[in-house]
């Protein structure tokens, strides 16, 4: 369906300029991603929990590299621009490790934190997949949508983990 224009706008910055800050943005945030992963495995108190967090670290290096190609086929240098949202959203997975530390509820809440995550990563790699295309960038959309099906994964993956016994194991010994 056309669209149209409220107003004229002087300012020369289109598609490909949302695409590069779109990226730069979730380029820091995996970056940060790969730093709290660690800290979230370690924390973890079941080892099935601790080795989802694991498994999805050696992913995130792999995604950091995709991205890297993406910056590459712009013909930019691979930069990250402060995200805010996994700044706060990660600040929230931090308070759960301290505040939940050494109770029954704590993989509960780190399921759920991740799981915050990844969402956040599903929101912003499906516009970006969507803006490959638009450009017609397809190998950026393939490096993009290969990145957004292992979040997809993920998500899935922990909703198992809190479905298959975390969640009860935070109920049953609720004070
Ligand atoms: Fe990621
Ligand atoms: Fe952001
Ligand atoms: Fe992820």
């Amino acid at each position: 369906m056309a669209t149209t224009r409220k107003a004229a706008n002087a300012e020369p910055k289109g598609l490909e300029d949302l695409f590069l800050d779109g990226l730069k943005d979730i380029y820091y945030a995996e970056k940060k991603i790969l730093k709290a992963l660690p800290k979230m495995a370690k924390g973890a108190q079941t080892e099935e929990v601790s080795a989802a967090f694991e498994k999805h670290r050696m992913e995130t290096e792999g995604q950091v590299e995709r991205l890297t190609q993406v910056f590459e086929i712009l013909g930019k240098r691979a930069q990250g621009k402060t995200c805010p949202a996994i700044d706060g959203i990660l600040e929230e997975g931090e308070e759960i490790l301290e505040e939940y530390k050494g109770t029954s509820a704590l993989d509960a809440g780190l399921v759920a934190a991740a799981q915050a995550v990844e969402h956040y990563e599903i929101a912003r790699y499906g516009t970006l997949v969507a803006w490959a295309g638009t450009m017609g960038m397809t190998d950026a959309e393939e490096l993009l949508q290969a990145t957004l099906d292992e979040e997809m994964a993920t998500d899935e993956a922990l909703t198992a983990l809190g479905e298959g016994g975390v969640n009860n194991a935070a109920l049953q010994e609720a004070a």
